[in-house]
């Protein structure tokens, strides 16, 4: 599976690393008993079936049945390739990796975007370094302190400079190697009809912009003076795309874990400033409409999202569009509401960060009372005509809500304030619920409904299976055991995954390896093979265990395989019955047959 990295590289990281700490960046840990517990990143569940040893180092979920090592754990929740989960490991651990690791031959376009990706990096590191270390810079960077950055924020977000220069930038990139037109591809240059090429952001104060993986792939300049337009971004390219990119999902994640709520500003100057509040779990959109894409992110990670939008009338139309999307694919989600037309930035530069999280963030109205709020605006209330439609708008919104209470409570609300009975308001949205096909759910499987029940039917399994498994619980654990096995039956196990999983089993400690769940994992390619094996050696058993209780075990296992060898060749006898025309013979070894499968099946 590693191709040609060298096998003890990839052991050396996967010992250097703690599982633990690594899916506690994604997954809310508790610990008990001997394992950690959480919810299932990769499966919708409200009661935790997703488990994580530390001493085993690998995870498995009892709901959707996935299971792995630390590798397989992020390639899964990343989406990465083998080598860059590995990359990342290495680079974490401080392990050095092979200069010329690479998955195999680069296409022309993947490296094309490597380039883009470097150069992006090298120039943050640049702009950066101009900042504080050129004259122009300084001016820059005081401009900054000026406006309330702190140094430590400047570090953090890697705020930089670019010069006022046509192409100081251009002979930069050139001197490292990159082919100008890529770069005006990764637009970080541009171009004119003659064909020369010149820096895109000059005397600006530059923002990179990361990618969810800490990357810089694309930059924000904001200009200094009178220079036009105040904000010159880059365009979107490859690498940037909008609609996917939440500024500062990278270092806000963990924090979004914990506090299992993210609060979602327009701009990435609003992140900034709410991290410099001790607000670390925001992130930002690029000033484009929320994307169903990013939308389904941010459920992911978080219980609760707080829309925290600019307070003028764009700021609200665009907060109305992403709380109907967040609501739509079933977050919770609320909206806070920044007085007199500011942006959220701009609150916390005048009130400051306490302030701005007492009564800005801690007072976020419910996504109803928000839309109620709303559509106020748009009606007289005093005029009857005017009421009634904005009460019809409001019961609209309160039909698609998922909870009775919740219905209910406003729906007493909407009676009190306009004086009308609460039985009709509740006909009324029961009857848009039903035009609109939204089930009600019976009371009673409110609670059964809540994906308790594992995804993986966990049927009773016939006596050797139940044996085959134990069996290789104890194999995966003990060098011994799976000695003794392989000698008495070898990989004449009954079920066909077990015999794979055997056979890895044998050469894995004929290798001289000990026993490691996690790094013998590695040499199986199958992932619903490896998922068992994770799955069995996850299973509880007992730490002692007896030479009597393993020839149990074998012995079961033997006879479910001469039960099944009888079998066949009562089948081949029938057919042989019935090409020599003996049809009561036949007959006869058919009745053997079915009482030996019924049998089979009481095992
Ligand atoms: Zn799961």
């Amino acid at each position: 599976m590693a191709g040609h990295i060298p096998e003890e590289k990839v052991d050396e990281i996967r010992r250097s690393t703690d599982i633990v700490e690594v899916i506690g960046n994604y997954v809310d840990l508790k610990k008990q008993g001997r394992n950690h517990f959480g919810l299932c990143p990769f499966h919708g569940e409200n009661t935790p079936s997703f488990s994580v040893s530390q001493d085993k180092q690998i995870f498995h979920c009892f709901g959707c049945g996935k299971g792995g090592n630390v590798y397989t754990f992020l390639m899964e929740i990343e989406g990465f390739s083998f080598i860059q989960a590995l990359k990342q490991l290495a680079e974490q651990t401080g392990i050095d990796l092979p200069d010329q690791l690479s998955e195999e031959a680069p296409s022309e376009k993947s490296q094309e975007s490597q380039a883009m990706l470097e150069a992006h990096q090298w120039l943050t590191k640049l702009y950066h370094h101009l900042l504080k270390n050129s004259k122009d810079g300084r001016e820059a960077y005081q401009y900054l302190i000026d406006r309330g950055f702190t140094d430590e924020t400047i570090q953090k977000y890697q705020i930089g400079y670019s010069p006022d220069s046509k192409d100081f930038v251009v002979t930069f990139l050139e001197k490292k190697g990159y082919h100008p037109q890529t770069m005006v591809k990764a637009g970080l240059l541009s171009t004119n009809d003659h064909g020369e090429y010149a820096d895109r952001f000059r005397g600006r104060v530059i923002f990179p912009l990361r990618n969810h993986l800490g990357k810089t792939v694309a930059f924000a300049g904001r200009s200094l003076g009178q220079q036009e337009p105040k904000y010159l971004n880059s365009p979107e390219t490859e690498l940037f795309h909008k609609g996917r990119l939440l500024y500062n999902f990278d270092l806000a994640r963990s924090a979004i874990r914990k506090e299992k709520t993210v609060i979602l500003f327009e701009g990435f100057g609003d992140v900034i400033s709410a991290d410099q509040a001790n607000i670390h779990h925001a992130v930002g959109t690029m000033g484009t409409s929320l994307s169903s894409m990013q939308a389904n992110l941010l459920k992911k990670y978080a219980e609760q999202i707080i829309i925290c939008y600019d307070g003028d009338r764009a700021g609200i139309e665009a907060a109305v569009k992403a709380a109907k999307l967040l609501k739509s694919v079933g977050c919770q989600t609320y909206v806070a509401r920044v007085p007199d037309e500011l942006d959220p930035d701009e609150f916390i530069q005048k009130y400051g960060g306490d302030r701005f999280k007492r009564e800005i963030i801690d007072t976020s109205d419910t996504y109803i009372s928000f839309m109620m709020n709303y559509l106020r605006r748009d009606y007289n209330l005093q005029v009857e005509g005017d009421r009634i439609t904005y009460i019809e708008k409001v019961l609209q919104e309160i039909a698609g809500l998922d909870r009775a209470v919740e219905r209910e409570h406003y729906l007493n609300e909407i009676a009190t304030e306009f004086q009308l009975s609460v039985e009709t308001l509740k006909e009324e949205v029961q009857r848009i619920r039903s035009q609109s096909g939204v089930k009600d759910k019976e009371p009673k499987n409110r609670y059964t409904n809540d994906t308790r029940q594992p995804t993986v039917q966990k049927k009773l399994l016939p006596a050797f299976h139940n044996a085959e498994r134990k069996l290789i619980a104890y194999m995966l654990r003990d060098p011994y055991i799976a000695d003794k096995v392989q000698e008495e039956i070898g990989g004449a196990f009954n079920i066909e995954d077990h015999q794979v999983i055997v056979t890895h089993l044998y050469a894995y400690y004929e290798d001289g390896n000990e026993s490691d769940i996690s790094q013998f994992v590695e040499m199986i390619e199958d992932a619903s093979i490896k998922n068992l094996a994770i799955e069995l050696a996850m299973a509880p058993v007992s730490e002692e265990v007896s030479d009597q209780e393993i020839h149990d075990y074998i012995t079961r296992i033997r006879s479910e395989q001469w039960d099944r060898t009888d079998i066949r060749n009562l089948e081949s006898e029938l057919k042989k019955a019935e090409q020599q025309n003996e049809p009561i013979r036949a007959a006869e070894i058919a009745m053997e047959i079915i009482k030996r499968k019924k049998e089979l099946k009481h095992h």
